[in-house]
């Protein structure tokens, strides 16, 4: 069956960061987007194709929003909801002290499920329609996990945490069990409806050389698959990795070695990174996921977003909210603190290429750009409607906006998960706060 949205539509069918922005940007001021399927049937003039639509076409309207592409977040830990804002700690510490805890948790499939509604739901609220999720080490938790993103019908990348060495006991595999429960996932979730797999060694401290070559083995074994991970996030991380693996030449030539870097992986962070680490990146196609709240929160550094996009070694980079490291389920927010952080390095980040982070860019990171993160015909209908009269300081900010530009730059200054009017995946309306009424409503998970 098909249906509509109306309103003002915007999004990215390019770079901006490397095209001129009138080539890279869409904007309809009344735009129809017509959805079957799941996929994006057609958009336009709202005015040119209702002249021709089928009027028993349910249509959704919106007025004082704009509609754009569901934010996909590109790092995200789905376990560690329960620890958001937990207090003190730098990386090492915070895992110690916070994590490791709250992940021992996840053997229980009540408690998986549990907190993988929570998770799911909060990321709809924000206007999250698609990311990549870190699990735990037990493969329940990666069953949880994708039972209620299935339900919901997201694509949404995920896998189990692969961890030998340096953690609790009872947070361990082992380089066999950690293959071979890896390759039972990938057989049950990959390409299973809308789930993709991951591949997910935490980062190379947690793995012992044993599990880092079976965990690029399982990997290079199944192509389509991702691989997700950490690199270079804090300094005494950076050192332990120095002692850890003596032989290799820095954090990046670990993963080199151990066969993990290629299109379809994704890092976490590269705060730290070097000229040479950003041409190893760009060289094989690996991407990066830029944590912006998760970095300032645990005192981790400042990634230059400058540099990945713009530089002589571009490496395909989208926005994260590293949640729990992180603070906010909003990519606005996200897109807040990336504006904040690029300033500090005396780089403004404009609204649109902020915007495209979390939109094309990030699904350009996950090797999806084909699929998602654009509204056009042929892509997948995932689509957030954001509200331009959210919160009374962002409806009267917003009466002194001369422009879209600026319309774009205080929504991700001012906005969050308030500003989410409704969320669609694959074509079906999940999230919707109806300002009418003031209530939220969600679909079943
Ligand atoms: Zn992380």
């Amino acid at each position: 069956m098909k249906t509509a949205i109306r309103g003002q539509i915007l999004s990215f069918q390019g770079n901006p960061f490397t095209e001129p922005l009138e080539d890279c940007l869409y904007y309809e001021e009344d735009g129809l987007l017509i959805m079957e399927n799941g996929h994006i049937l057609e958009v336009g003039s709202a005015v040119k194709m209702l002249a021709t639509l089928a009027p028993d076409i349910p249509i959704d309207v919106y007025q004082d929003a704009l509609i754009c592409p569901g934010f996909i977040d590109c790092h995200v830990h789905y376990p560690q909801t329960e620890i958001i804002g937990a207090y003190g700690a730098q990386l090492i510490d915070w895992l110690n002290k916070y994590t490791f805890v709250a992940e021992q948790k996840f053997s229980d499939k009540i408690h998986a499920s549990q907190a993988a509604e929570i998770f799911l739901k909060e990321t709809l609220r924000a206007g999250t329609t698609t990311a990549s999720v870190f699990c735990t080490v037990d493969p329940t938790s990666v069953d949880a996990f994708f039972e209620k993103s299935e339900k919901l019908n997201m694509r949404n990348i995920a896998g189990k945490v692969l961890m030998d060495r340096n953690a609790p006991d009872g947070l361990l595999d082992t380089p066999q069990t950690g293959y071979d429960q890896t390759k039972d996932l990938i057989a049950k979730w990959h390409g299973k409806g809308r789930s993709l797999y991951s591949v997910t060694p935490r980062f190379a401290p947690t793995s012992s050389p044993e599990q880092m070559e079976m965990t690029g083995a399982v990997w290079q074994e199944h192509p389509g698959t991702y691989l997700q991970s950490h690199i270079s996030e804090n300094i005494g991380e950076i050192a332990w990795v120095a002692d850890l693996y003596p032989d290799r030449s820095s954090y990046v030539d670990v993963y080199s070695h151990y066969n993990q870097l290629g299109p379809r992986a994704i890092y976490g962070h590269g705060v730290h990174f070097k000229e040479d680490d950003f041409r190893v990146f760009s060289e094989t196609g690996t991407a990066l996921a830029h944590c912006p709240t998760s970095n300032l929160f645990l005192g981790s550094g400042l990634f230059s977003i400058e540099t990945a996009m713009t530089g002589p070694n571009k490496v395909r980079t989208g926005l994260a909210t590293d949640l729990g490291g992180g603070t906010n389920f909003s990519q606005l927010v996200s897109m807040n603190e990336a504006y904040k952080i690029a300033q500090l390095a005396g780089y403004a980040l404009s609204a649109h290429h902020a915007f495209y982070l979390a939109t094309r860019g990030a699904a350009a990171a996950l090797y999806l750009e084909d699929k998602i993160g654009t509204i056009a015909k042929g892509y997948e209908a995932d689509i957030t409607v954001l509200d331009l009269k959210a919160t009374p300081i962002i409806d009267y900010r917003l009466e002194y906006a001369q422009s879209l530009e600026e319309i774009l730059f205080v929504l991700m200054i001012m906005g969050d998960d308030r500003a989410t009017r409704a969320t669609y995946v694959s074509g079906k309306r999940v999230y919707f706060n109806d300002r009418d009424t003031g209530k939220e409503h969600f679909a079943e998970l």
